[in-house]
């Protein structure tokens, strides 16, 4: 999946609209501790449908919001939108034509987040599978957050075996058998309730 530019506007540190140009090739941030890194990285994740505050190092999801300073007062809404090159077809078919995708997220206080792909209001779930399918993703192993390492050599065998399956690009398989199944289990309910009514009628 290649990525061409990251937009942030009102997230975390990042409260007046910037965008990064990524080139090909490798891309590296520097600054000082504390200038925003790894506010940028946890921007990538949230726009790719991270959703647990602690993975966005908050105690609230709203607290991805520009919260304020001594001089500047805090925002009522964020949005993060990363422009993907779309060349090798990854899209889900409504948008599969386009040569690039614009995946948009936005929080609102007290409205919650949305997404959106080329300005087409989209649920999280399409977001996170079409990363997901592109073996990247919000709890992609690509991204490494501070603490991970040692997370990951302390976590439990199930845990580590969830890490490998992302990193082989199947993740997005269980949670489509997940809706299957659903799906599988109101159209049994179904199938009952037209016997008893066949058995009614009878
Ligand atoms: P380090 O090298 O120490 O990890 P870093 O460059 O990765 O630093 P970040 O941790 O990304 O820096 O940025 C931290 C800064 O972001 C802090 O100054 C913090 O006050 C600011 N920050 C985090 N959340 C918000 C928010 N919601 N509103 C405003 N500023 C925020």
């Amino acid at each position: 999946l290649v990525f061409n530019s990251i937009k942030l506007t009102g997230f975390k540190s990042f409260v007046e609209p910037t965008e990064f140009l990524i080139e090909p090739g490798l891309t590296g941030i520097v600054g000082p501790n504390g200038c925003g890194k790894s506010n940028l990285l946890e921007a990538i994740r949230w726009v790719m449908g991270a959703n647990s505050a602690k993975a966005m190092r908050g105690a609230a999801m709203e607290d991805v919001i520009f919260n304020g300073t001594k001089t500047r007062p805090g925002r009522n809404q964020a949005h993060v939108t990363i422009t993907v090159d779309n060349s090798a077809r990854i899209a889900p078919p409504a948008f599969n034509d386009e040569d690039t995708l614009e995946i948009m997220r936005i929080i609102e206080k007290d409205k919650g987040s949305k997404y959106k792909i080329n300005g087409k209001t989209v649920r999280a779930k399409d977001v996170q599978l079409l990363f997901a399918d592109a073996s990247t993703g919000a709890n992609s192993p690509a991204l490494v957050r501070q603490g991970q390492i040692s997370e990951l050599i302390a976590a439990k065998p199930s845990n580590r075996r969830r890490i490998l399956e992302e990193a082989a690009g199947i993740s997005g398989l269980h949670s489509r058998r997940h809706e299957a199944e659903l799906r599988l289990r109101a159209a049994e309910t179904n199938l009952d309730r037209l016997e008893d009514i066949v058995g009614q009628i009878e």
